[in-house]
């Protein structure tokens, strides 16, 4: 019998007949690698010479002295390739496409991080690459689909549906039902049928298990609290990863957008809106009216903006492993502020959601206590939101005259 990767209920398999056997073939070079103590090496090898790996864990001296409470770190995957933690999961699944020797990778993107990095992994692996993108996130995201392109994937505006990203995931899977001897599908986050929740946490593990040995290297003991933003999931699964048989308490960040009482928000563990159902292939917490349609969600942070979660983080909610908390978007802004004031390094607004929770609690802990916030990307991929929400009116006008020039 093959494990389906129940999670008290969350999570599963719901697949249609046809997919079956991939994902079989899937679950079995992942039990495969998983196994064989070379892949891990290989990875974490590939991790240290291609990415930023071991990346570093920052003392926030300043910002500890600011808030007089906790002292504070933070786990610096934005200086990964690309920017973010996603190279961590891309690049694992990677060698996973070259022991099945296929040649294809596809992958969804909604705000076009996850499309980068593995169109990136598709150039460094010499695979063929699609990237499945809603019609809506090509335009706002024109950037993210230059590079990708740049980089030699074809970008397939998705015109289905919402034209967002969960429609580009319903693409995406049907391009691998008709490709499947060739064409790996790259998901992600830690979200889908198994495998890809437990092994896209598994890769993501990376973060924890080098954070827990920095702080114990650095400290002598281990912090009291651990912050991370949630999406789908991925780089909290990654850092929770670390501390699971640890006193630690867990913290997961969601998107409270303007606010859980207005509706606009992507809360799905912490607010009551979310609710558990069945969709895309697995069983968790999605924001949903009472018929199953998925509900309109927003953040300021497009790469939390997802109406399902991890199954994983779900069955945290229910057993009290993780907490959940909401940051919205102006507290977002104002966090991430304050940390390019008094340290230098610019979040991504995704991980700002996780320093907001954790400048609210810091100061009422003790001086000896310590926590680490993820700071899962950078956040200069952001300065066209950055600068409308700073209200940078030298930036508008840099915009304006540029497109006078394209006008001329
Ligand atoms: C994609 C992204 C996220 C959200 O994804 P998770 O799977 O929840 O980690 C968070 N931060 C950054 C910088 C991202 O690019």
């Amino acid at each position: 019998m093959i494990d389906r990767g129940y999670y008290n209920g969350f999570g599963g398999a719901y697949l249609p007949e046809i997919l079956v056997a991939t994902f079989d073939e899937l679950v079995e070079v992942y039990q495969q690698a998983k196994n064989d103590p070379n892949f891990w090496k290989e990875y974490t090898d590939l991790m240290s010479t291609y990415s930023c790996r071991p990346t570093p864990l920052t003392f926030a001296g300043n910002l500890t002295d600011h808030f007089k409470g906790a002292r504070i770190y933070i786990k610096r995957e934005d200086l990964n390739h690309t920017g973010a933690h996603k190279a961590n999961n891309v690049m694992g699944q990677g060698l996973l496409v070259k022991r099945m020797k296929k040649t294809r990778v596809i992958a969804e993107t909604g705000a076009g991080q996850h499309g980068v990095a593995t169109a990136t992994m598709a150039a460094k692996f010499g695979f063929e690459c699609t990237i499945y993108m809603g019609e809506v996130d090509v335009e706002r995201q024109r950037p993210n689909v230059f590079w990708m392109e740049r980089l030699g994937a074809k970008v397939v505006p998705v015109t289905e549906g919402s034209r967002i990203l969960k429609d580009a995931i319903n693409e995406a899977f049907r391009d691998w039902v008709s490709n499947m001897d060739t064409t790996h599908y790259v998901l992600g986050t830690a979200c889908g049928p198994h495998p890809f929740p437990e092994m896209v946490s598994w890769f993501q593990s990376i973060i924890g298990k080098e954070a827990r040995k920095q702080i114990l290297e650095r400290e002598g003991k281990l912090p009291s609290r651990v912050y991370a933003c949630v999406g789908g999931g991925s780089n909290a699964m990654g850092i929770f990863s670390g501390f699971l048989d640890d006193p630690v308490e867990l913290v997961g960040v969601e998107a409270g957008g303007k606010g859980l009482a207005s509706g606009q928000h992507a809360s799905r563990l912490c607010s009551s809106d979310g609710s558990i159902g069945v969709a895309q292939g697995y069983k968790t917490y999605f924001l949903q009216n009472d018929d199953g349609q998925m509900k309109e969600t927003h953040s300021i942070a497009a790469g939390l903006d997802y109406v399902g979660v991890s199954p994983i983080l779900s069955n945290f909610k229910e057993t009290g492993k993780a907490r959940f908390e909401a940051a919205t978007d102006k507290e977002v802004v104002e966090a991430m502020s304050l940390t390019m004031h008094k340290e230098g390094v610019i979040p991504a607004l995704e991980s700002a959601h996780g320093f907001v929770t954790a400048f609210k609690e810091a100061p009422e802990m003790k001086k000896d206590e310590i926590i680490i916030i993820n700071q899962s990307g950078r956040g200069d991929k952001d300065i066209f939101t950055i600068a409308d929400a700073f209200n940078d009116p030298e930036w508008r006008d840099f915009i304006i005259k540029k497109a006078e020039e394209y006008n001329a």
